[in-house]
């Protein structure tokens, strides 16, 4: 097989592919950069077959489902099965806000999805309203039972670290490992759109770690193999507690991935300006072609995004199209 490996020798197992950068939330910090004029079409479950198809023959194992919000997709549940069929492809994780979980969870375990991670800033419900501008806490903590009920486990929660806004909720999500076999996973707020935002409400790792070590006591904990976020738990508790430091620790060393939009662009980094467009390509079903680009988007890979500090003009231009 011919393996996507990159200038730097990592080899490239993992495809984050953010389905629609449509969304029924607008959270405060994913803020995104509307370029005027740009092309919204996405791609077709057909398209996404086929693309599923050739990146298993380069050796993918992974695929993240992604947006957006990918349940929007009213052709969610085929686009996963036709992940899922392809060989060399094991894993097909799915991130989403959690509001339409309810009704797709079990759907969506009977055709191959392996898990999902839920996005929850927080649990109380005004708060919830102000970070998401949206009235579905309830839907999202349906649709955590639902996830669990149907075994797309384990669960991890991705909470975004926000000073000012939900730091009081750091015991309270953190204590949701010690209830119930779930993976909280608190994550470092990037820069989106150049808003401000960032300067603002930045809050390390570091400081989330020590809210709960004032009131409880950790183990170091460890992820599965390519993890992204370093792991505690709590003494006596049923799941684990991960943190994700794409600001304070990047880590750039291990990177396995690259990103697919769904209007046919290749990002080989969360924070490139350059891409590589697949769409011609996919749309002709042209698969020399495809596979001749997605070397290519590998090839450009940088080494590491660079360190981001409070003044810096580096940020993500558009979450919802890259998928996070
Ligand atoms: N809509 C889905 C969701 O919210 O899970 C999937 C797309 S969302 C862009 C993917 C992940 O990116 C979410 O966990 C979200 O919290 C995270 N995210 C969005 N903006 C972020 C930011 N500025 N910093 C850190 N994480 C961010
Ligand atoms: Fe939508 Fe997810 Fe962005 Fe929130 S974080 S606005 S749910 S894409």
């Amino acid at each position: 097989m011919n393996y996507l490996i990159d200038r730097f020798g990592r080899k490239i197992t993992y495809i984050r592919f953010s389905v629609t950068s449509r969304c029924n939330f607008n959270c405060m910090y994913c803020v995104s950069h509307i370029d005027e004029g740009k092309k919204t079409e996405e791609f077709t479950k057909d398209d996404m077959a086929f693309l599923f198809r050739t990146v298993s023959e380069l050796g993918i194992e992974k695929v993240r489902i992604t947006g957006g919000e990918p349940l929007l997709r009213k052709d969610i549940i085929d686009i996963v099965r036709s992940a899922s069929i392809n060989e060399n492809i094991n894993e097909i994780v799915l991130t989403t806000n959690g509001s339409l979980l309810r009704q797709f969870a079990q759907p969506l375990k009977d055709v191959g999805l392996t898990r999902v991670n839920i996005s929850l800033d927080t649990l109380r419900r005004e708060v919830f309203e102000e970070i998401t501008q949206r009235d579905f806490f309830e839907n999202v903590m349906d649709g955590v039972s639902a996830s669990i009920n149907a075994g797309l486990t384990p669960l991890k929660i991705n909470t975004v670290l926000m000073k000012g806004i939900n730091e009081e909720d750091v015991i309270p999500i953190a204590e949701l490992s010690l209830k119930y076999p779930v993976v909280v996973r608190f994550i470092e707020l990037m820069p989106v759109g150049n808003n401000g935002f960032w300067k603002d409400h930045y809050m390390s790792f570091t400081e989330a770690l020590d809210i709960i070590k004032s009131k409880y006591e950790l183990n170091v904990g460890k992820g599965a193999k390519g993890e992204v976020a370093d792991y505690y738990e709590i003494v006596g508790s049923e799941g684990k507690i991960g943190f994700i430091t794409p600001v304070s620790q990047h880590f750039c060393d291990t990177c396995n991935r690259i990103r697919i939009t769904a209007m046919g662009k290749i990002y080989p980094c969360l924070f490139s300006n350059e891409s590589i467009d697949i769409w011609d390509a996919v749309k002709l079903q042209d698969s020399d072609e495809l596979i001749k680009l997605i070397e290519q988007s590998v090839k450009i890979k940088p080494a590491a995004h660079g360190v981001i500090k409070k003044d810096d003009k580096q940020f993500i231009k558009n979450m919802k199209e890259l998928g996070g």
